[in-house]
């Protein structure tokens, strides 16, 4: 294949050479764990040891983080009645990942959307007016908001939101995804009870993800039976896929240092594409936002047109949502913006990252600059 310049890493990122080796040496483990047996304490100390490393990144302690089978499972197990003897209400808002909207284990007449603002930014004031409401109810809240979005970037005020639900007696999740490695994360400072974290965003491996409860704080385990994980969540641990999870963690944590770069980079595509397309609109682009992701659409440009022309050219980039149905649908995200199906039907999402180079985002704006020109001519003969 030509030379590709992968631009998705908010799909997933790409293995680590540093991963990949740690992840090989870890599947040589003989050892189960749970045994005790020194093939067993030997696979239990790399268990432990990425826990202490994805605690890090976390700013978590060590014997908070339960390891799942990734992002998806741990949004998943976290949305339950935290405790069994009250009765809770789920709210979250309408840019979280589809697993947060499919409300977990609550019924759905439980659960409350909370809308955002045109920027794509929780809105807080009625989230803080929602709670006020529900408050003489008795019915506690769980409230589930995103530290960033995966489309747009848009960072969400997760240490606000923290204070408002605080105060109503509730707790606050998040899901950290997409902020993991890209903006400073501390579960004491953002106030959060819950965090979800995923491994192949940060170029660990597909398959592994935590979920970070902050002392004190219970949930019903998804997956039962048998004592891994502190009882709260059964099967015997992935130790590839964990150990690889570790090393990633201790690397994107030390990267936090160089995410000026990043947006640096960041800044030059959207210069580059403004340059040649002076209609297009970068979303969320008032919002605060993560410095690698950038969502661009051109006024009737078809999103679909411009990721497999990209594609041609050599670039990966996402439509939209990324959708896993293999069908582009248009984004709940961008829809609960507000934003034009015409806007909305033509969003492309860049995510740069670790990999990423200067002649990546030269490449970029060539080739789109090219596309643009070619289907305006296109257009215009066409009327
Ligand atoms: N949450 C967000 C914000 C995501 O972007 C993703 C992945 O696309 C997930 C959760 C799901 O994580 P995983 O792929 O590890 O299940």
């Amino acid at each position: 294949m030509n030379q590709r310049s992968y631009l998705d890493y908010n799909a997933t990122a790409p293995l680590r050479p540093e991963v990949r080796e740690a992840v090989a040496d870890a599947l040589g483990h003989a050892g189960n764990p749970s045994s005790v047996h020194a093939e067993g304490r030997a696979a239990r100390a790399a268990v432990e040891e990425a826990r202490g490393q994805v605690a890090s990144l976390a700013g978590a302690r060590p014997e908070d983080v339960i390891f799942t089978s990734g992002g998806t499972e741990a949004n998943v197990t976290v949305l339950a009645e935290p405790a069994a003897d009250e009765s809770w209400q789920l709210y979250f808002s309408a840019i979280e990942h589809p697993s947060v909207l499919s409300g977990g284990r609550f019924h759905p007449e439980t659960t409350t959307m909370i809308p955002v603002t045109a920027d794509g930014v929780a809105d807080l004031a009625v989230l803080a007016k929602t709670l006020e409401k529900h408050k003489p109810g008795g019915r506690r809240p769980l409230v589930s908001l995103m530290a960033a979005n995966n489309e747009t970037g848009a960072i969400q005020p997760v240490r606000e939101a923290a204070d408002i639900v605080h105060e109503a007696g509730g707790l606050l999740h998040s899901d950290a995804v997409q902020a993991a490695g890209r903006i400073p994360l501390d579960m004491t400072s953002l106030g959060t009870d819950m965090l979800t974290l995923s491994a192949h965003k940060i170029g660990g491996p597909k398959g592994v993800g935590t979920l970070v409860l902050k002392d004190g704080v219970r949930v019903e385990p998804l997956i039962k039976g048998g004592g891994q994980e502190g009882r709260r969540r059964a099967g015997t641990e992935n130790v590839p896929g964990i150990v690889g999870f570790g090393v990633a963690a201790a690397l994107a944590a030390k990267e936090l240092a160089d995410v000026g770069a990043l947006a640096a980079l960041r800044d030059q595509l959207e210069e580059g594409v403004r340059a040649v397309a002076a209609d297009a609109v970068i979303v969320s682009a008032s919002a605060p936002r993560l410095p690698n992701t950038s969502c661009i659409a051109v006024p009737g440009v078809k999103a679909e047109t411009l990721v497999i022309g990209l594609d041609l050219a050599g670039i990966a980039v996402s439509a939209g949502s990324a959708c896993s149905s293999g069908k582009v649908e248009v984004s709940h995200v961008l829809e609960a913006m507000g934003l034009s199906p015409e806007i909305a039907g033509g969003a492309v999402r860049v995510s740069l990252g670790f990999g990423t180079k200067n002649d990546d985002i030269k490449r970029y704006v060539s080739a789109f600059g090219e596309l643009i020109k070619r289907l305006k001519r296109n257009a215009k003969e066409a009327a």
